[in-house]
């Protein structure tokens, strides 16, 4: 099966998903969007109004400021995959609960799996705090290169806490630009053949 035909397989299971309470209150889960053979993936936190309207991720404000920033450094979506850690919004925006990522946090390494990024950006605190395993300050670690086994983690702020803080807007943007190098060098080392049985599935 290509990596294609995998993520529908999956993104079904997800649409018809009723593993925790944000199943009753979604209009339709978010599975993710992008180039399945992409060598990075965004992860953020989770699906917002016009997202769980559209069954699409990062369509409102903070997707129109994810596509200004990946513009200024030359990329588009269509190179990139996007994901959320939870598939379902919230009830009114609020953070997803530690219980919620738990259960939900199977499809989203499932995605890891089938994709096999070499870089994973997370936006915001929720995802960097998952795939890193720890609960590690982003204030302290954005723009920080994580090098892992499986793939190397950049944290980034999400874009929404940018536009509701201004102040973070500005090592935002530049954590951008310096992804624009950490990129350049991505596109000069051969991908690695990763092991599926490292990453810890359903
Ligand atoms: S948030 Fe995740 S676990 Fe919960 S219902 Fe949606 S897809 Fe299932």
């Amino acid at each position: 099966m290509s990596k294609k035909e995998e993520l529908q397989k999956l993104k079904e299971e997800v649409e018809s998903c009723s593993r925790c309470a944000l199943h009753l209150s979604r209009t339709q889960a978010v599975f993710g969007m992008g180039n399945p053979e992409s060598r990075i993936l965004f992860v953020g936190e989770a699906p917002g109004y016009y997202e769980d309207l559209q069954g699409l991720p990062f369509v409102g404000q903070a997707g129109k400021l994810l596509d200004k920033l990946l513009g200024e450094i030359g990329f588009s979506r269509k190179e990139i995959y996007i994901a959320n850690v939870l598939k379902c919004r919230p009830p009114k925006n609020r953070d997803p609960l530690p219980q919620e990522i738990e259960i939900c946090k199977p499809y989203l390494l499932k995605q890891i799996e089938i994709i096999q990024p070499s870089l994973v950006c997370t936006l915001g605190r929720f995802a960097l705090h998952l795939l890193y395993g720890k609960k590690i300050p982003i204030s302290k670690f954005h723009g920080k290169v994580l090098p892992g086994d499986i793939f190397t983690i950049y944290p980034l702020f999400h874009p929404a806490a940018a536009l509701h803080q201004p102040a973070l807007y500005t090592p935002l943007r530049e954590d951008f630009l310096n992804l624009a190098k950490i990129l350049k060098e991505l596109k000069s080392t051969p991908p690695v053949e990763k092991k599926p049985t490292q990453i810890t599935l359903f």
